[in-house]
């Protein structure tokens, strides 16, 4: 397989996704903000307002890494409650909320478990950490009414295996939601951004995290992964 710009087999790339986020945890989420500036939160904010969580649900975040999305779920989740508890014939604000964090990386699960104390949600039962890969779940079928994964996809080595997982654990009319970058079709807009990832990115992932190629990394899996059109409808359909 082509991977980004480099020949990759496929088997070695689970080994070296591993390695690029065991050796960016520590640094994941600040790097985040300066490789974004910040608009990872925007976006971040925009996949959970179209989930439109609610207190009871069974969500599910696939490599969900530190918790940014798991967080702001659970933080919605609790503000509904806290503007819906005035309402007693709301029954579902009696049952437990559970938010799986499922990550291949133990490393990037432990700076999120860390977060989550920083964030006063240490103690929630409703936030639960999972060790897993997206290819091969270990949650029932049709038990989730809910499963995002932010910027995770392009990191999975069979993507049609994660979307057959997906649909497996949820529930009947459960909600897919899927944040990812891709590509840039506007002519200035293009050249900016080619330049800022091919030079800029790798170049702040050095002076940062001491680690260029981890971020080179990242940059190439953008580009490999498909377009915003077509690809994705023609593999979905495969799927569904
Ligand atoms: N969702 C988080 C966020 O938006 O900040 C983290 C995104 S991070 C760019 C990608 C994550 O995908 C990493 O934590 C990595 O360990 C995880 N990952 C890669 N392959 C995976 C797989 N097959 N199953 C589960 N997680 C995986």
């Amino acid at each position: 397989t082509s991977f980004g710009f480099k020949e990759v087999r496929e088997e070695d790339k689970s080994q070296l996704v591993g390695n690029v986020f065991t050796n960016v945890a520590s640094n994941y989420d600040l790097m985040n903000d300066l490789m974004s500036g910040g608009l990872h939160r925007l976006w971040k904010e925009r996949l959970v307002s179209k989930l439109n969580p609610f207190p009871g649900m069974k969500h599910l975040d696939v490599a969900g890494g530190t918790g940014d999305v798991a967080f702001r779920i659970l933080e919605t989740v609790n503000s509904v409650k806290r503007r819906a508890i005035q309402d007693p014939s709301n029954d579902n604000l009696h049952e437990e909320t559970e938010i799986y964090v499922c990550d291949i990386n133990p490393n990037m699960l432990n700076v999120g478990k860390k977060r989550a104390v920083e964030r006063g949600l240490g103690e929630t039962k409703s936030l639960i950490w999972a060790e897993g890969d997206a290819e091969a779940l270990d949650f029932p079928d049709n038990s989730m009414d809910g499963y995002t994964i932010a910027f995770g996809i392009r990191n999975v080595t069979h993507i049609e295996k994660a979307l057959v997982e997906a649909h497996r654990v949820l529930k009947r009319g459960g909600r897919f939601l899927c944040l990812e970058l891709s590509h840039v079709d506007v002519p200035l807009l293009k050249q900016v951004y080619d330049y800022y990832s091919f030079s800029i990115i790798p170049a702040v992932g050095e002076l940062v995290a001491g680690d260029r190629e981890s971020y080179q990394y990242l940059v190439e899996s953008i580009r490999r992964f498909p377009p915003q059109t077509q690809d994705f409808r023609r593999l979905s359909m495969k799927i569904w």
